[in-house]
């Protein structure tokens, strides 16, 4: 702790001295520094401990800020540590801490009855236990434990079963066994090239095996074990791994001890033992001890936080009873591995609930917010339905109806429109800009990338030009003069809609009234990027619209902090489109069907994947695949489009594809979300079995959008295995979004669908969103539920505590701690 004091304090001098002089020479020193951050962390407390909080956020946040903003707080930071963080005074306040009565009182028997102590008692470090070893703390840090409630959750990840005893004739060469037997014998010995030997007989009815031990140190312990328990005639049991040799079986250093019935205290064999994960060079018995004493001594003073009610309503065990179990476990393994013991479900249960109890306060923390309360009326609305070239779909209809009462209510709106690939979602987006516009607001529409950002600013531009409303663009490949054109535009209040991309978030952008903030696939952004974009305006309305095929399930945890809206109708006339497996040897079948859909006036993609991340390979990959084509398809028009490729060029290819002069669009993933031409009506997919099947639906998303006939084809090799193949028969089965997410969950679990990019908030340590759905439900019922009856937590302090340890770091969370 000394070391890293002084290293934090030296690169921070460093890095501001002689006015930043050598700024530029150390890379990401946000990095280190948060490092470094996290070490001392354990030691510190009020004043300082939050002074380090918030510095984590503006490191953890460093690579957005301006050069200017770096400096400044990096000049702060370097002040503040060199006057206020003397390790002298840290040390003197710890011991004082250290002494404290609250800890050195834990007791280390399990008794229910125990007085509890506060839960923040449990977050001190783990050397404030008493009798707790150096190496023992040094350990644990090394496993991340800083606090004690750090290791009293530090869950096994599995379980080793010494419960039951293998029979000495079913011993097998290689299996890990607990046997139970008399000893026949002990002697020591030499092996044949001279080396000393402690061999212990042991048999049960059936047979007998050898015990071997080879270290003379420990030969005096266990001849004095063994011939003790040969004396009184006692059983003895042994754990370890058998090895076969010749005809007899051997176990070399067993685990020991002497069997007695009805032996209650924890010891290494007959019982369930833990396996908890380990860090480099440490070794599972050391801290399988450390754990153990630590839980021993801390648990049974460690406060029920769950309200009462909940506890009752869903008959959980209390905590420091579940966390005992699953430490020193009575439950059977099996049922331990599938999950199943009540300890466990607790544990689980507890996950979801803190989650969504915290989810449930930001939630409504937004909700008694004032926002902005639109003037908006229904001669709007119905205007706005008069200009369109449809008519709207009974879904599109009732979402646009939700946003317009949202948006005339003084709560600030935060939804989320959820429709699968086609149902409209833009004009419902096209219809919320309009009432706010005409309330006199301007309204920002982010898209996630450059090509989608231009086409709905062609849409967008055309549909508003009707009402005299300018609509600009802004994104990162802008020259800087049409840039600087745009940023005034936007700043005066010229622009009634703002279309772009990440661009609109950075810095420099302003408004001059922001009220209303569209995002479009928002499984693209962070839940910060949609703070900050919200940070823009005076709380304005927020809209999200996403066709990630989240199933409803996950939702619940992804988007838990939105109210949500869902377009489940396609509009009228739409065929599904139809979708085939087609293997690449029969790839002329496909060329054949493609050239009659062609001469037919359609248009149609072909999209493979990237065989590999580096540029040179995706260039070649690219132009292979379009001499390919353009070969296969003489007479026809075909254009390229890859992610390589500068933005004003893939801009004029989309331009040629939707217009007509290019009929075939040969193309890597980029034209993935939102890209809509309704004129095309066939996708071939190369290489379908590298495609998820999330990403396989939003690729063929983009044939299907007209009353014609679409068709998408999944090309594979008949090699490919069975897996694969039935992965896409799910999407030969069916168009419906949901049914294929459920399926991509089933095959892939939600970690991955939820992607990183999910801020990783919806992380669980032991929970699992597909086997403890039903417990993610009840969980979710009851947070909402005390969250509604008692806003403010009253009277639980130590779940709000432990809110606050959970979702350290997390800035939407943090703000309601
Ligand atoms: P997505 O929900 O995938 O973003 P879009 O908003 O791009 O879908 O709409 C898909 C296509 O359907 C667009 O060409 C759009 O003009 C058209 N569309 C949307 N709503 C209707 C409707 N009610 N009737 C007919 N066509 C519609
Ligand atoms: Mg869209």
């Amino acid at each position: 702790m000394k070391k890293t004091l002084e290293n934090i304090k030296k690169l921070l001098t460093f890095l501001v001295k002689d006015d930043f002089k050598y700024y530029d020479r150390v890379k990401e020193p946000d990095r280190a520094l948060l490092i470094m951050l996290q070490k001392i962390k354990p030691y510190l407390s009020g004043k300082r401990l939050a002074f380090i909080e918030k510095a984590e956020m503006f490191l953890k946040n460093y690579d957005r800020f301006p050069e200017e903003k770096r400096k400044r707080l990096l000049k702060e930071l370097h002040s503040v540590f060199v006057l206020k963080f003397s390790y002298k005074e840290i040390e003197r306040e710890l011991s004082k801490r250290k002494s404290e009565k609250l800890v050195s009182s834990f007791v280390s028997e399990f008794h229910e009855s125990s007085e509890k102590y506060p839960l923040k008692a449990f977050l001190q470090p783990p050397e404030t236990i008493k009798g707790l070893g150096k190496q023992s703390v040094s350990r644990l840090r090394k496993l991340g434990l800083d606090t004690i409630l750090d290791v009293l959750f530090y869950v096994p990840f599995r379980y080793e079963d010494r419960t039951s005893i293998t029979p000495m004739n079913l011993l097998r060469d290689g299996e890990t066994v607990l046997v139970k037997g008399k000893v026949a014998g002990v002697v020591e010995t030499n092996t044949r090239k001279g080396k000393k030997l402690l061999k212990v007989v042991l048999y049960d009815r059936h047979g007998k095996v050898t015990l071997l031990f080879l270290r003379p140190r420990v030969f005096g312990f266990y001849k004095k074990l063994f011939s003790r328990a040969k004396e009184l005639g006692r059983e003895v049991v042994a754990y370890g791994k058998v090895k076969r040799r010749g005809l007899s079986f051997t176990i070399i250093h067993p685990e020991v001890e002497i069997f007695e019935e009805n032996k209650k205290s924890y010891s290494k064999v007959g019982v369930v033992l833990p396996v908890y994960h380990l860090a480099e060079g440490l070794k599972q018995n050391l801290v399988r001890k450390d754990v153990s004493f630590v839980v021993k001594k801390a648990l049974p003073r460690f406060p029920e936080y769950l309200p009462d009610e909940v506890v009752d309503k869903r008959n959980l065990p209390e905590i420091s009873r579940a966390l005992w179990e699953v430490h020193f476990p009575s439950s059977s393994v099996e049922e331990l591995e599938e999950f199943r013991a009540p300890c466990q479900r607790r544990l689980i249960y507890d996950e979801f609930f803190l989650f969504q109890t915290a989810l449930a306060l930001v939630r409504r923390r937004i909700k008694d917010e004032k926002g902005i309360s639109f003037p908006v009326s229904e001669e709007m609305l119905d205007e706005f339905k008069k200009h369109l070239p449809f008519s709207l779909t009974g879904a599109q209809d009732r979402v646009l109806r939700e946003i317009f009462e949202d948006m005339k209510s003084d709560r600030p709106m935060n939804r989320l429109i959820q429709g699968d690939v086609g149902s409209g979602k833009t004009v419902v987006a096209a219809g919320a800009a309009y009432l706010a516009v005409k309330s006199g607001y301007q309204v920002a529409v982010m898209a996630p990338t450059e090509i989608l950002a231009n086409q709905h600013f062609k849409k967008f531009k055309e549909f508003f030009s009707r009402f005299g409303i300018p609509v600009g663009l802004l994104t990162g490949s802008m020259t800087p003069k049409a840039r600087a054109t745009s940023l005034k535009a936007v700043k005066t209040g010229y622009f009634g809609v703002v279309i772009g991309t990440h661009a609109l978030i950075q810095e420099k952008v302003s408004f001059k009234n922001l009220g209303l903030v569209i995002i479009d696939e928002q499984h693209r952004f962070g839940v910060k990027q949609r703070a900050e974009l919200k940070n823009k305006g005076n709380r304005p309305d927020i809209l999200v619209m996403t066709a990630t095929p989240i199933p409803r399930t996950l939702a619940l945890t992804a988007y838990g902090d939105l109210d949500v809206s869902v377009i489940d109708e396609m509009p009228r006339g739409r065929k599904p489109v139809k979708t085939k497996i087609v293997f690449d040897d029969e790839m002329e079948k496909v060329v054949a069907f493609l050239k009659k859909e062609l001469s037919a006036g359609n248009r149609a993609y072909i999209v493979y994947p990237l065989v590999e991340e580096s540029e040179k390979m995706e260039l070649k990959a690219a132009t292979d695949m379009f001499h390919f084509w353009s070969g296969k398809l003489k007479g026809f028009s075909v254009g390229l489009l890859h992610g390589r490729m500068k933005q004003h060029e893939k801009d004029s290819v989309m331009e040629k594809f939707k217009s007509g002069e290019f009929q075939v669009l040969v193309s890597t993933t980029v034209v993935e979300v939102g890209v809509d031409v309704p004129e095309a009506t066939v996708m071939v997919i190369e290489h379908a079995e590298r495609f998820g099947l999330a990403q396989l639906h939003q690729l063929r998303g983009r044939v299907g959008r007209s009353s014609r006939q679409s068709y998408c084809f999944l090309i594979t090799r008949r090699t490919v295995g069975e897996d694969a193949i039935r992965r896409l028969k799910v999407l030969e089965a069916t168009t419906d979004g949901f049914k294929v997410a459920e399926a991509d969950l089933a095959f892939r679990g939600p970690g991955e669908l939820m992607g990183t990019r999910q801020s990783g908030i919806g992380e669980f340590k032991i929970a699992d969103l597909r086997r403890d759905f039903d417990v993610l439900k009840m969980a979710r019922e009851d947070a909402f539920e005390l969250v509604n009856r008692n806003p403010e937590l009253t009277g639980l302090d130590d779940l709000k505590e432990y809110i606050k340890y959970r979702f350290k770091g997390n800035e939407e969370f943090i703000e309601i701690a």
